[in-house]
Parts: C-alpha cells; sequence; structure tokens
C-alpha cells in the first residue's frame, strides 16, 4: 500500500488512542486492518462479525470524523469481516447464511438508522426492543406494564413509573416502548429524552426568550418518556417546568413514562408534591438479576451475535460471578470474546479469570445486606431475628441501626429496599437509623471502632 496511506492510518490510530485509552484502543481498534481508500471511503477489515459490529456502534462516528480530519476526501469508513482461517470456517459450517464477501460488508449507517423522534427528543437505540429484552422474576413486572403501554391504544397508568439500580435495563425498555408506538402507528408523537436534556432544552429556551416553543412542543405529544428523572435538580424552575407539562399531558389523557434509579418517595431532590405525583399511576420496579435471568442474557447475547459453540461453563461461571448489573455483564462477555480473538486463545475458565480479573473482583467485593445483618448480629452477639424483629430494647435496636447504616454504606439498596429487608421497616426508620449512627460516631469512640472493624470484615 502508498506509504503514506499507511502512515494516516498510523495517526488515526494515534489519535484514537489518545482519545479512548490503551485498554478501548487494543481490545478494539488494534486488531483493525486498513486496506485502503476506494470511493472516499476507508475500507478497514475486523477478525469477526461480532468485532465489526461492536466497533461500529461503539466506535464508527469518531473513526470516520477523525479520519476526516486527517483526510479530507474521506467521508465515510466501511469495516468488512476478514475471511477466517480455514480451521475455523470449518467448524462454523452451518453458519454460511451471509454471502462471506458482500453480506458482511456494513456500512457505517444501520440499515434501519434509529430514528430521531422529534428535534426536541433524543435518539432510540435500536438494540433496546422488547424482543431483545430478556425477562424474568426480577423484571417481569416492568417488562408487562412497559408492554401494556407500548400495546394500549388508550392510557393505562399514568404515569408508568420504571425504577432501578444503574443498568438493570430502564432505558432499553423505555426505548422498547418507543419503538412500538413509533411502529404500530407512525402518526403518534413520541417524544423520548433523558431529564437532564430536558432541563438543558427548557434552560436554553429560556434563555432564546422562546420558552413558548418550548412549552408548545412538549405539550403536543402523544407520548412523552423521560429518562433518568433523579437528575432533574434540587427544586428550581426546570422541575417546575416539568410539573406543568407533566400535569398538561394528564389532564389531555396523553401517555408519560417515567424511568428513575429508585422510587418516586426516595427522590430527594425532587419537590413533594411532584413526588407524590410521580407515584399515581403504576410504579413498577426492576430488581437485581438472578442467575438464570444472567444465564438467559448472556444466551441471548451470543445469539444476536450469531456466535456458536462458547463454552457452557465459562457462561455460567460469567452468570454466577458477574451479579452487579446487565451492562458489566455485557461488558464481561464482550472484553473476553474481544480478547480471544485477538491473542488467539481458545475461551476457557483460566483464560476468563485471567482477562476479567479486576472485573470479578469488584463484584466479589460487593456485600448483601444479608451478610451485613449476619456480621453484626453476630458481632454484637443477638440473634438475627432481631434485626428483623419489632423488640426495641437498646441492646438490640443499635446493632440494628448499625446493620442499616451500613446497608446503606456498603450496598447501593435504597432506603425503602433496606427498609423491607429489616423486617420490613419505612424507609424514615432507616434514615433515622443513619442519622443517629453518623451522630454517635462523632462522639462514641468504641462504636466507631466497631462500627471500622464491621466494615473491614465485610470488604475483605
Ligand atoms: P439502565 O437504564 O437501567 O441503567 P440499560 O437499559 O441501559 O440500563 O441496560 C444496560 C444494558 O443491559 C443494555 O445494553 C441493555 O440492553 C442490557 N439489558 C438490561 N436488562 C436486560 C434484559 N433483561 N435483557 C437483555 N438486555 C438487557
Ligand atoms: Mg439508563
Amino acid at each position: 500500500m502508498d506509504l503514506a496511506l499507511a502512515s494516516q492510518w498510523e495517526r488515526v490510530c494515534a489519535r484514537l488512542r489518545a482519545e479512548f485509552g490503551d485498554a478501548a484502543f487494543n481490545s478494539w481498534l488494534r486488531p483493525l486492518e486498513f486496506e485502503g481508500i476506494k470511493d472516499e471511503r476507508a475500507l478497514l477489515s475486523a477478525p469477526t462479525r461480532f468485532m465489526r459490529d461492536w466497533v461500529i456502534s461503539h466506535y464508527g462516528e469518531r473513526v470516520r470524523a477523525v479520519w476526516q480530519t486527517e483526510n479530507s476526501v474521506v467521508t465515510d469508513i466501511r469495516i468488512h469481516v476478514r475471511p477466517r482461517q480455514a480451521a475455523t470456517r470449518a467448524a462454523e459450517a452451518g453458519e454460511a447464511d451471509s454471502g462471506e464477501a458482500e453480506g458482511n460488508d456494513a456500512p457505517l449507517t444501520p440499515a434501519t438508522p434509529p430514528t430521531l423522534v422529534t428535534d426536541m427528543g433524543s435518539s432510540l437505540d435500536s438494540r433496546f426492543r422488547f424482543d431483545s429484552f430478556v425477562v424474568g422474576k426480577s423484571n417481569e413486572l416492568a417488562y408487562a406494564a412497559a408492554h401494556r403501554v407500548a400495546d394500549s391504544p388508550t392510557v393505562t397508568f399514568n404515569p408508568l413509573f420504571l425504577y432501578g439500580g444503574v443498568g438493570l435495563g430502564k432505558t432499553h425498555l423505555i426505548h422498547a416502548i418507543a419503538w412500538h408506538i413509533h411502529e404500530r402507528d407512525p402518526n403518534r408523537k413520541v417524544i423520548y429524552l433523558s431529564a437532564e436534556k430536558f432541563m438543558y432544552q427548557f434552560i436554553r429556551a429560556l434563555r432564546d426568550r422562546d420558552a413558548m416553543s418550548f412549552k408548545q412542543a412538549f405539550r403536543s405529544v402523544d407520548v412523552l418518556l423521560i429518562d433518568d428523572v433523579q437528575f432533574f435538580s434540587r427544586k428550581d424552575s426546570t422541575q417546575e417546568e416539568f410539573f406543568h407539562t407533566f400535569n398538561a399531558l394528564v389532564d389531555q389523557n396523553k401517555q408519560i413514562v417515567i424511568s428513575a434509579d429508585r422510587s418516586p418517595s426516595d427522590l430527594e431532590d425532587i419537590e413533594e408534591r411532584i413526588r407524590s405525583r410521580l407515584g399515581w399511576g403504576l410504579v413498577a420496579d426492576i430488581h437485581q438479576t438472578d442467575f438464570e435471568l444472567r444465564l438467559g442474557i448472556l444466551e441471548q447475547k451470543l445469539k444476536t451475535a450469531s456466535i456458536e459453540g462458547f463454552p457452557q461453563n465459562v457462561l455460567e461461571f460469567l452468570a454466577h460471578r458477574i451479579t452487579s448489573n446487565v451492562r458489566e455483564l455485557e461488558g464481561a462477555l464482550n472484553r473476553l470474546i474481544a480478547y480471544s480473538n485477538l491473542v488467539g486463545r481458545p475461551i476457557t475458565l483460566e483464560l476468563t479469570q485471567d482477562v476479567l480479573q479486576d472485573l470479578l473482583r469488584a463484584n466479589d467485593r460487593r456485600v448483601t445486606i444479608e451478610e451485613i445483618q449476619k456480621k453484626v448480629a453476630q458481632h454484637f452477639n443477638i440473634r438475627l431475628a432481631d434485626m428483623h424483629s419489632a423488640r426495641r430494647a437498646r441492646n438490640v435496636a443499635r446493632p440494628r441501626q448499625v446493620a442499616m447504616y451500613l446497608s446503606k454504606q456498603l450496598t447501593t439498596r435504597s432506603l425503602p429496599e433496606i427498609g423491607r429487608k429489616f423486617g420490613g421497616r419505612d424507609h424514615t426508620t432507616v434514615m433515622h437509623a443513619v442519622r443517629r449512627i453518623e451522630e454517635l460516631r462523632q462522639t462514641d469512640a468504641n462504636l466507631t471502632e466497631d462500627i471500622d472493624l464491621l466494615r473491614r470484615m465485610l470488604e475483605a
């Protein structure tokens, strides 16, 4: 190849590496091979279809943009899958469905471009559909409610409020609702955006003295989906505007769907009357995943990426050990596959433990409320049952408060979730316990010592 072109690619790589860091660069971009420039397109190849898709969806736009600054002739990139070595190809002979050369070529723009629903909203991820959402015990209520809202021609619950921890599928479900409604009836006006974006748009409208068109745009929608409302900031005019929009839409019988990382009553930064209004419809929470669901999700991801022959023991190992959230689970699978491709080693348990060391360790360190209760009960020499009991004697009440305090500190559980695990107590009881222990820590050196010891044991 032309030397000038080759050094162009090197410069592009250097910039991408600086931008994304060594780890991402080595996993995803280094395996690409540059093949030349044709018809204003830079042609690249990737070792597998999976990697090609990943690079396109995560880095494609940046690769294109960086390239264009190096060489203004290039307007697009194209990545195809390198023909595989004879051995692997024979092993996957059953997979001869797509024409190798042409069929594997993927333009940067996907076949069904994510539709920008309206100019006020954000675009939808074309992967987030109902049929790619794996249903299990922890998310069945949220899934059913989301599906009902998307299916129903009339307003069912208003609002539908979905909440759950990070990476458990809230955004996925909200996008799925939007896609579904949009596909059934393209005339229905759907807006999807995050609370942050809503605030930003509103502030910009105020600055441009154009609040009127902002109001009109939002109040003329049929379906409004707002993601991550915990990001509404403390009691200001954007919250107020959101509340007016919300009420106006409810009055006109328009569907609203909201997501947050906590329940309406736990949204401390949101004004009380708005909070309570948010809980009027159906509130559905997504719980932590269980093993079956995690396994199901991994299997589905492999299927979507057309990867066959992935060792079952490794899959189960991942489902057992990466328990924090689905995003990490997907990330782990991707990293493993990329690594194995890159170094040309088969995926085994050993390789998995090696490659995912950091992630596995981080997941190990996650403490459960049950462990906290057990350790605290042992330490203070009370019965485990007293963590749940109604007894108020100081010698059991104080350790219980310590356990609640540690649950708040060491887990990502919300106050109501913690309350539930302590014999169905109210979240205000938990809040009180946390404050009380914080106060006591200022004055009571023994208690502080106990807590530090417990924390170290739990985190070890
Ligand atoms: P959240 O918005 O709750 O933080 P996301 O909806 O962004 O989480 O989900 C994180 C990732 O996990 C996404 O790639 C999503 O597709 C995937 N995911 C989460 N739950 C599921 C599920 N039940 N089935 C399939 N994929 C899921
Ligand atoms: Mg989200």
